[in-house]
């Protein structure tokens, strides 16, 4: 189901089902112990995805994917990875997806194959 944020409120990933919420501040701490403010953040033992409310509508599914990108990573045993490379493949995949209908469809209908 899409929110009235335009964000499905759920994604999966793997076998694991992930909530998305979006909530109206989202904060964390910076490496030099400064409170920081995040536009998402994924806590996968907790199959919970944020996103910040004040984000663009354009960003909004960027951060998505970065945070799918940070749980796909966890789930294949990979904890340590650059941020840099996610923030990369967040905005890549959400490009590729985006220019790309029509290999959209040829995966969905590779999917449809499958079932
Ligand atoms: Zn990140």
């Amino acid at each position: 189901m899409i929110t009235v944020h335009g964000i499905p409120d759920r994604i999966q990933i793997g076998p694991i089902w992930y909530t998305i919420e979006v909530v109206p501040e989202l904060t964390g701490t910076g490496s030099d112990g400064e409170s920081v403010w995040l536009e998402g953040t994924v806590r996968t033992y907790r199959q919970r995805i944020k996103i910040e409310e004040r984000t663009g509508r354009g960003v909004k599914p960027i951060i998505v994917i970065h945070e799918a990108v940070h749980a796909i990573l966890a789930q294949a045993g990979i904890d340590e990875h650059h941020e840099n490379v996610v923030s990369a493949l967040g905005f890549g995949i959400v490009s590729l997806i985006q220019d790309n209908p029509d290999l959209v469809s040829m995966i969905q209908a590779a999917s449809d194959d499958d079932a």
